[in-house]
């Protein structure tokens, strides 16, 4: 039954096809070779530290996303900015950083993925002793892909990292003696 719908469904699909060239323009599949788009620097205005930018792909309209893959070596990062769209970072490569503006600095490895909301501030680079690649791809509004800010002071970049599963302790109350000292987050030993 499943098999048939699916069969009628194709057929369809290929008669209208067939029918019409529809108002798609015919475009064959195009492949960008690995190592035929130059990288360059991470802008010196947008970035601390070294990074380098490798372009994936470019948004082609109507199409509105492009990609491209940063690697940053230790220490480095951008500097604060905002996407209209926001942006998914895949890490494919070391460990990183990634913080949104008012909330904690949060640790990226290899195989995480991000999603960076519309119009947030935030920063995203490498940990302090280790590099971090990412795939990162963005949405275009009205043709741009990011708004720059201020650079990530040396204080902002080296903030305590939010500690994994600080929100479940989170409900647990603090002694008085914690109290009286104020509150600090528990900090988890990890070699970068
Ligand atoms: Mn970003």
């Amino acid at each position: 039954m499943r098999i048939h719908m699916a069969i009628g469904i194709s057929l369809c699909m290929l008669v209208s096809g067939a029918q019409s060239q529809s108002p798609m323009q015919q475009e064959a599949i195009r492949i960008i070779r690995s190592g035929s788009q130059p990288s360059r620097p991470g802008p010196a205005e947008n970035f601390t530290g070294s990074v380098r930018v490798d372009p994936l792909f470019q948004a082609n309209a109507p199409a509105r996303t492009s990609g491209s893959l940063v690697t940053f070596e230790p220490g480095a990062r951008t500097a604060w900015h905002t996407h209209p769209l926001g942006q998914i970072l895949i890490v494919t490569a070391g460990t990183g950083r990634v913080q949104r503006w008012g909330d904690p600095v949060e640790e990226i490895r290899r195989g995480d993925v991000a999603w960076i909301p519309p119009g947030q501030k935030h920063w995203h680079g490498a940990a302090l002793n280790s590099s971090m690649a990412h795939i990162a791809i963005v949405e275009q509004l009205d043709g741009k892909a990011v708004d720059w800010i201020e650079k990530v002071s040396e204080a902002q970049y080296g903030a305590p990292l939010h500690a994994e599963g600080a929100s479940i302790d989170a409900g647990a109350q603090p002694r008085p003696s914690q109290g009286a000292i104020g509150d600090f987050a528990p900090k988890v030993g990890r070699a970068d």
